[in-house]
């Protein structure tokens, strides 16, 4: 059994900021990570000389995003607009052709992360003891303990006077059994509890030409038709590698990579003409396969329910367990920005009462 002061459960951006800002005080804190990677629900795919890093997942931020901007600051990673055009390629209804439409001007323009979001992952990790970090570590159990928390992995178990969850709240509920069991009213409200992106479909596609700049069309796109509902133009931070990034409707889960592929394909021949078809990557991720981040919902739950409620800004397990994670942050919940929060609170909450147990 290892042992430590603090364990935390997840390496996506929540755990990983925990485990930075724990770094200067005394605990000894380790991190289990169920994938064979670190960043969970952000995951830029690799790039190599021909292809850029294409999100598959978190790709955008907004100034109102303080804490994120002010850690991309410090951490000094750069940071660049997304490019929207001046038009975006409507297609309001099956039975009529798409349109042009001009965009309105942005008062709150998106920014994107120089290099893939993973860059913030990567760089966060290198603060950090690589052997404080252990991938391919599943919890599958929280047990209560006199002087602390046993927590149970298939790989081996651990014990830790404070454990912190990071992972989205329905998937605790769902994937991790914890005793004694946490009052209902608690459980009920994770089982609730939206996991934001949960259910999407991300696909892109590497070009060695961005021929959706030219005069009279754009990269973006916004489709009822579908199955890409929308896109933008994927390009990366030095514009020297082109690709378009969108999302396909969830309901198109069931289908194999290559029947998703073709529709996108065909959908994207009716805006651009045969160009679409001299792709040189075609990248996509569907996160309802991901048993790390989704698991099917009981009864249905709308996008955000129950993310940020109060109750998360509560201890469990006599003070023994925090459920963090982006969705139980106060402010903007199922974000990055909710996920540096979460974490900031942590942080506080363990420096504020400075006695782990
Ligand atoms: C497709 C998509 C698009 C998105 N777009 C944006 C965007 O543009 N802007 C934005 O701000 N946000 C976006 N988000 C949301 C953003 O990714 C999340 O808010 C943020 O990454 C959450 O971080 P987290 O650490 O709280 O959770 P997660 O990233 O979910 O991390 C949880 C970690 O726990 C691990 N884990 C799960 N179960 C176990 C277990 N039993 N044992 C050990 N480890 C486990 C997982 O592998 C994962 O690494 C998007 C998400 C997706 C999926």
């Amino acid at each position: 059994m290892k042992r430590c002061d603090i364990l935390i459960i997840g390496g996506g951006l929540t755990g990983l900021m925990v485990k930075h800002l724990l770094r200067k005080t005394t605990f000894k804190s380790i991190l289990i990570e169920g994938r064979e990677r670190l960043g969970g629900r952000i995951y830029s795919t690799p790039s190599d000389a021909q292809n850029p890093p294409i999100e598959m997942g978190a790709t955008w931020w907004g100034p109102k995003h303080t804490r994120l901007k002010a850690l991309l600051k410090t951490l000094d990673i750069p940071v660049f607009p997304q490019q929207l055009g001046e038009q975006a390629i409507y297609e309001p209804i099956s039975t009529s052709p798409f349109q042009l439409v001009t965009l309105p001007e942005e008062d709150q323009p998106s920014f994107r992360i120089g290099g893939g979001t993973s860059t913030l992952i990567r760089t966060l990790a290198a603060t950090l003891p690589t052997a404080e970090i252990h991938l391919k570590t599943r919890a599958t159990g929280i047990a209560e303990r006199a002087d602390g928390l046993r927590v149970e992995c298939p790989e081996g178990d651990y014990h830790a006077r404070l454990v912190i969850s990071t992972l989205p709240p329905y998937l605790l509920a769902k994937t991790v059994n914890i005793t004694p069991p946490l009052p209902t009213n608690l459980s009920e409200l994770m089982e609730q509890t939206h996991t934001w992106m949960g259910e999407s479909i991300k696909f892109g596609l590497v070009y060695d030409r961005p021929f959706w700049r030219e005069a009279r069309t754009s990269g973006t796109v916004f489709s009822n038709v579908g199955p890409v509902t929308e896109m933008y133009d994927h390009s990366d931070f030095e514009d020297n590698h082109f690709a378009l990034k969108g999302f396909i409707s969830s309901s198109f889960y069931t289908l194999s990579e290559t029947e998703r592929r073709t529709r996108v394909l065909r959908q994207l021949r009716g805006y651009y003409g045969d160009v679409v078809d001299t792709y040189r990557t075609y990248r996509e991720k569907v996160w309802t396969r991901d048993p790390l981040t989704y698991a099917p919902y009981d009864k249905p739950v709308f996008p955000h329910q129950n993310n940020g409620n109060s109750h998360y800004q509560k201890t469990w397990l006599g003070g023994k367990l925090l459920i963090a994670g982006s969705e139980t942050a106060s402010l903007f919940p199922g974000y990055m920005e909710g996920a540096v929060q979460s974490a900031k609170w942590v942080a506080e909450f363990i420096e504020k009462t400075n006695n782990i147990i």
